[in-house]
């Protein structure tokens, strides 16, 4: 998978860099036809041809991560998008309106040989309103001849145009170098993460439930590497675990570790642990305690998983302590209390015997699965076409709501927006979530759907 290929590291050498924050996130917008997909397909070096005279094609990827000028960032291209659903051709603005909201800075591209458009005036008012860095391209001056219409395009109000032909690489350079100039150091948009090397894991739940237990008992099991973090004397925050045949880097193990006894805040410190651990995560293992009924700490623990948008599995600790009527109690209670995340995978476990302690890679795998997982544009649409028939939004006011369009923003966790003709209620929102999780499963990612409403 050409993903895999791109995002992945084999882990050596990078262990000692501490947390990045997201990369910055650079946005291609403009008309169809204008060259955006070419002047990206430049920009990631992309040697298959995936432009082609043909309309139609489907693309179905929208970020790509990218590095120009030894900056490296990920790149939306919105090329695809219209294409890829039938009567959207004229929705540029609202493609527009998509990347602008996951991009930190954004490539405007105009046709220099036709000249500002109607269209592109309003995807200019679109960006003016947005306050994004825009650098303007005026595309497709493939020579000498079409200059004097890029410098025509000064009358947009976007600033100097940048000459470029994205089919020829006459320009682009320049038009780049000044792109990544307007990028942040971490992107002020993104949710991402840093990618590469092992799976970074949390081992998350209230005092005495277990935590330094099952640590004990993983890397009791098979090698353990402690590493140092940069930054850190003595004190080792992650520790590298081999698990399964891979290694794994379960995150900041020092605040497991090192058993602080606080009286007063230490719930307060508690959450701010788990905080800290999340940020650097990719997937939590939450512990409960199946011996004892759930708690309030254990709720706001698994809520603050779901709000930070990582993957998540649940594993009930201390089963060798419950009897058969503990365990159809816990079965109601997961029931009632934990009503909020009912995708994520369960194992019951021992910390102490080890009993399935094995069971909790398949587990992760699965939620870093989902977490990390795309549903083509076609798809989406095509499944939404046939829900929103049978399921029709309720008319309200005489006026009935249709969905125009959705599409993934983007994974980790994955991240939909959809275009709609009026509000759409809670209930007809949670509906498609649903539905979205029985098409497509997520198990053990949290997802997202917001709505655009289009006037
Ligand atoms: P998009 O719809 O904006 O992604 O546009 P594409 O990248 O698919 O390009 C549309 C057409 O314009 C294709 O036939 C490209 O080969 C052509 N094109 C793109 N850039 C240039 C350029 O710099 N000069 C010329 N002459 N044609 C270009
Ligand atoms: P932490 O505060 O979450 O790190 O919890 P600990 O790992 O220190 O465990 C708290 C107590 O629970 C200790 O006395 C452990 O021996 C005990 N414990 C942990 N896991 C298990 C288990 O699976 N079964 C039983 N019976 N006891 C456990």
């Amino acid at each position: 998978e050409e993903d895999a290929a791109l995002l992945s590291d084999d882990g050596s050498g990078d262990l000692d860099d501490g947390p990045r924050g997201p990369l910055p996130v650079l946005a291609v917008v403009g008309r169809p036809n204008v060259g955006k997909s070419t002047l990206v397909n430049r920009i990631i070096g992309r040697r298959e041809a995936v432009v082609e005279d043909v309309p139609g094609v489907t693309r179905d990827r929208v970020s790509y991560p990218a590095t120009w000028a030894g900056r490296d960032f990920t790149l939306v291209d919105t090329g695809g998008w219209e294409k890829n659903v039938e009567g959207m051709a004229a929705r540029v603005a609202e493609q527009a309106e998509i990347a602008v909201e996951l991009a930190d800075a954004v490539v405007f591209v105009v046709d220099a040989t036709v000249g500002a458009t109607a269209t592109d005036e309003q995807v200019v008012r679109l960006l003016r309103r947005s306050k994004r860095p825009v650098v303007l391209v005026a595309n497709k001056v493939d020579g000498p001849r079409q200059e004097a219409d890029a410098t025509e395009l000064w009358s947009l109000g976007l600033g100097e145009p940048y000459p470029v032909s994205a089919l020829h690489g006459r320009g682009t350079g320049d038009a780049l170098d000044a792109a990544v100039k307007l990028l942040p150091e971490v992107s002020a948009v993104g949710g991402a993460l840093p990618t590469g090397g092992p799976r970074r894991v949390a081992l998350l739940g209230r005092p005495n439930v277990g935590k330094s237990s099952m640590l004990n008992k993983l890397a009791g099991s098979e090698r353990v590497v402690v590493h140092p973090t940069a930054g850190t004397t003595r004190d080792p925050v992650d520790e590298m675990i081999e698990l399964g045949g891979r290694t794994w880097r379960f995150v900041d193990t020092a605040g497991i570790r090192r058993r602080v006894h606080l009286t007063k805040g230490a719930d307060f410190y508690a959450s701010l642990r788990t905080q800290a651990a999340l940020e650097k995560a990719e997937v939590a293992v939450v512990l409960l305690d199946s011996s004892a009924p759930l708690t309030e700490q254990d709720i706001r623990i698994v809520t603050t998983v779901v709000e930070s948008g990582r993957a998540l599995v649940l594993a009930y600790n201390k089963w060798d302590l419950t009897d058969e009527e503990r365990r159809h109690y816990l079965e109601r209670e997961i029931e009632k209390e934990l009503v909020q995340t009912p995708w994520a995978p369960r194992v019951n476990v021992s910390a102490m015997t080890g009993r399935h302690l094995e069971r909790l890679v398949p587990a992760l795998d699965t939620a870093l699965e989902s977490w990390d997982s795309r549903i083509p544009t076609g798809r989406l649409n095509s499944f939404l076409g046939t829900v929103v028939a049978a399921h029709p939004h309720p008319v309200r006011g005489g006026k009935q709501p249709r969905i125009l369009f959705g599409t993934q923003a983007s994974t980790r966790p994955p991240r939909f927006v959809l275009f709609a003709s009026g509000f759409l209620e809670a209930g007809y929102r949670r509906f498609l979530e649903r539905r979205l999780r029985e098409e497509f499963g997520f198990e053990g990612t949290p997802i997202e759907v917001s709505v655009r409403v289009r006037e």
